[in-house]
Formats: C-alpha cells, sequence, structure tokens
C-alpha cells in the first residue's frame, strides 16, 4: 500500500456528504485542511514531487519512508503512537486501508460524532506538527486525550478548555495540546506547542496549563474553565478561572 494520495480523488457508491464538513464543529481552518484531506490536495512531499516541484520526499515526521497520506497520517511511527494513545488503533487500521482521503472520511463519518471530533481534531493536530517539523521547527508530541470522551459544557458565561499534556522522562521533554469550546460544544480553538525542557510530569503539566491560558487570554477568553485531561494536576477535576 502506500501513494493513496497519488493522482486520484478516490470514489465512494453515494454522493459524498460535503455538508457534514462545515458541520462540523471545528474552527474554519480545521474545516478547510479536511477538505484539502479529503480531495488528496495536501502539499505533502510526494505530491509537490508529482506536480514537479523540486522537494525531497522523504517523510520529515520519520525521515525514514515517503511521505504521502496514508503513511504521514497513518503508518508513520510517531502517528502510530498517537492513535494508540488515543485508544484508536483499531480504527488507525481500517483508515490505513483505505484507498484515498475520500474513504478515510466516509469510515469516520460513520463513527459517532464524539469519535468524528477526535479524530479530526487529531488529524489536524498532526498536520500541524508535521508542518512546524516540516519547517525546521522542533516537533511537539502529545499523547493521550484531544478531545474527553464525556465532555461536560462550562456555565453559559465561561468557556472551557480542555488541556492535556505529555512528558518524557528519559528526555525531559513534553508536550501540551488544549481544545477551547463555548457551553454549546463549538470547537472554537486547538492549540498544541512543545516543552523543551521540565523536570517532571507535574512541571510539564503545569507549564502546559499556563501556556494554555496565556493563549485563551490572547484570543480574548477572559473567563474560562480549566480541565486537565492529564493526571498529576488533577484528573477530571475543574478549575474556574476568572483571569
Ligand atoms: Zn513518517
Amino acid at each position: 500500500m502506500g501513494g493513496w494520495d497519488i493522482g486520484r480523488r478516490g470514489s465512494v457508491a453515494a454522493p459524498f456528504p460535503w455538508h457534514k464538513i462545515w458541520q462540523l464543529k471545528v474552527t474554519n481552518k480545521v474545516q478547510i485542511f479536511l477538505w484539502l484531506f479529503i480531495h488528496n490536495s495536501l502539499p505533502l512531499r510526494r505530491t509537490l514531487k508529482r506536480r514537479r516541484i523540486k522537494t525531497e520526499t522523504l517523510c520529515p515526521m520519520c525521515n525514514k519512508l515517503d511521505e504521502d497520506c496514508g503513511h504521514l497520517f497513518f503508518k508513520c511511527k510517531g502517528a502510530r503512537e498517537c492513535w494508540r494513545a488515543l485508544h484508536m488503533e483499531e480504527l488507525r487500521c481500517t483508515l490505513a486501508n483505505c484507498g484515498s482521503g475520500m474513504e478515510v472520511e466516509m469510515k469516520i463519518w460513520e463513527q459517532l460524532s464524539d469519535t468524528q471530533l477526535k479524530i479530526v481534531v487529531w488529524l489536524w493536530n498532526w498536520w500541524t506538527a508535521r508542518n512546524k517539523t516540516n519547517a525546521g521547527d522542533e516537533c511537539y508530541l502529545f499523547g493521550s486525550h484531544v478531545v474527553q470522551p464525556k465532555w461536560k459544557p462550562p456555565h453559559e458565561d465561561l468557556y472551557k478548555l480542555n488541556v492535556d499534556a505529555a512528558f518524557s522522562a528519559s528526555t525531559k521533554m513534553g508536550g501540551w495540546g488544549y481544545v477551547a469550546r463555548d457551553n454549546t460544544g463549538a470547537v472554537l480553538d486547538i492549540g498544541a506547542g512543545f516543552i523543551q525542557r521540565a523536570a517532571s510530569a507535574l512541571h510539564a503539566e503545569a507549564m502546559a496549563a499556563y501556556q494554555d491560558l496565556s493563549r485563551a487570554a490572547h484570543i480574548g477568553m477572559t473567563r474560562v474553565q480549566l480541565e486537565m485531561d492529564a493526571s498529576n494536576l488533577g484528573k477530571g477535576k475543574s478549575l474556574g478561572l476568572g483571569l
């Protein structure tokens, strides 16, 4: 398998439900990403090469195999680790066997809406990580839930940030990610970043919380509820914060 983004859009038996992209509760940039993904039009290295653009074809995340959609999102070592951490390994195998972005998306639409959102947010985060790496920035990793399965809405005058952090004891490096929603559950922003050095998992989580709150304040969310998905600062506990 491999190269499923090369030169074909793929086809499905029924008319493709394009409207579902725009109904997803994610930001416009994520919807546009998904639209490009389904059209096999993301500027991946093998795709660029095929368009006669002079470029390296190796995947920037692993530097081992050629980069196409099938590899980057479903087969690359780092991506596989994330799918496992998100408890979606079985689904990853199903999606890895699809022949096009359109087929992948049809499988995604078969999932429950929470799972759809979880997958799309993950694909987007991985794509963002890939772009940073491709641009020469340090790669960040995040390991567990991007979206909580049993999400509870905040009070109507609050925004809610679901925060996640990952930490490697051996490298002392980590990453953070968050999803911001209003009380209707609409996803307003998604962010992720890299932690260069942390003393412990607790430290990484504290840094993650700080980063997320700073970013939320930056985009004008002044009353937020923070919920850590990570373990050390308090799993499942919420703090109402008025910044
Ligand atoms: Zn790779």
